[in-house]
């Protein structure tokens, strides 16, 4: 038996159930946004708006999301809360870690490994606190670690904050969750560094966007190298189509990969990242897309229940189970 923590307290991963494992709720650009909140408006009214679009998500059958909102995309953890107390039905799960394509930000420029390789990074000590004491007095533990890596590759700040992210998996057990851009392969740089070099078994691992490619050769190698496929931007079709995503899960199916496959949407109530007149042209990018247009589609196309059931509830289980 084995528990995960989740806002309201912790759950015991049999009892998950079906769960989305990258699912954002409000992704803000904190310091804008406290100085121009004037799109965002009322603190009320964006709560109000996410118990509804989480509740109908709960009313799907889904029973627990990941939300991977760390500093870098504006976590606020007492908002989550109040979001969290209105949706009995849904478990969140949040995370720790550090959110950039490039430098660190700011705050650590001049501090821990900045100072001398022996230093010791700040970053290790405050993913840690998230995990075992909770994030900012309020008792909630974080239960997943993140970091990222895009097109621009393993520059200093990713590798730093890869390492942190390493050195509090080691301490605390806690699984990891990797933004990747799969097009450029990045998933191989995070198998050299987080694993290869700082020792994290790939088995505990989500390379998130893997669904971003077609490329199945390429992920049955990073399947075949023991990491979890995050499939979720189901509904981000811009670079991509519905089809192309969708026949993607197919086929890693077809190969027999749905135990190395979970699935979400990467959507939000709010993202401050888009303007909102260009949120229209992605109608298909929101919580209830998977249920209602992917899972049939994926049925038509000879997917089975039983690889339905493995990539929703059975693999994201078994990946909060410390396994060693
Ligand atoms: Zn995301």
């Amino acid at each position: 038996m084995s528990e995960v923590p989740t806002v309201r307290g912790p759950v015991d991963t049999a009892d998950l159930g079906p769960t989305y494992m990258h699912e954002h709720i409000f992704v803000l650009t904190a310091d804008v946004q406290q100085n121009y909140p004037g799109e965002w408006g009322g603190e009320d009214e964006r709560i109000a708006d996410a118990v509804t679009k989480l509740s109908a998500l709960a009313a799907q059958g889904v029973r627990t999301i990941v939300d991977p909102t760390v500093i870098g995309l504006g976590r606020c953890l007492p908002r989550i809360q109040r979001v969290a107390e209105q949706v009995p039905g849904l478990n969140i799960i949040v995370a720790t870690g550090l959110y950039t394509y490039d430098s660190v930000p700011f705050f650590f420029h001049h501090r821990g490994p900045a100072l001398g390789a022996e230093v010791p990074d700040p970053m290790v000590d405050m993913f840690t606190a998230d995990i075992t004491e909770g994030i900012t007095g309020t008792g909630i533990r974080a239960g997943m670690l993140k970091c990222a890596i895009d097109e621009h590759g393993m520059t200093p700040g990713v590798e730093r904050v890869m390492r942190a992210v390493a050195a509090a998996h080691h301490r605390t057990g806690v699984p990891v969750t990797v933004h990747t851009h799969p097009g450029t392969r990045t998933g191989l740089e995070v198998k050299r560094v987080l694993c290869d070099s700082a020792g994290v078994d790939p088995g505990r691992v989500v390379l998130g966007h893997s669904g971003d490619t077609t490329d199945c050769d390429h992920l049955a190698e990073l399947a075949d190298a023991g990491f979890m496929l995050g499939m979720d931007r189901f509904g981000i079709n811009l670079a991509t189509t519905f089809e192309a995503r969708a026949d993607t899960l197919v086929e890693m199916c077809r190969r027999g990969y749905a135990e190395r496959m979970v699935l979400s949407q990467d959507a939000s109530c709010y993202i401050d990242w888009i303007d909102p007149n260009v949120l229209p042209f992605l109608p298909q990018w929101h919580y209830l897309h998977i249920h209602d247009e992917v899972l049939p589609y994926a049925r038509e196309h000879g997917v089975t229940e039983e690889q339905i059931a493995a990539m929703l509830t059975a693999n994201p289980r078994r990946f909060f189970e410390k396994t060693g």
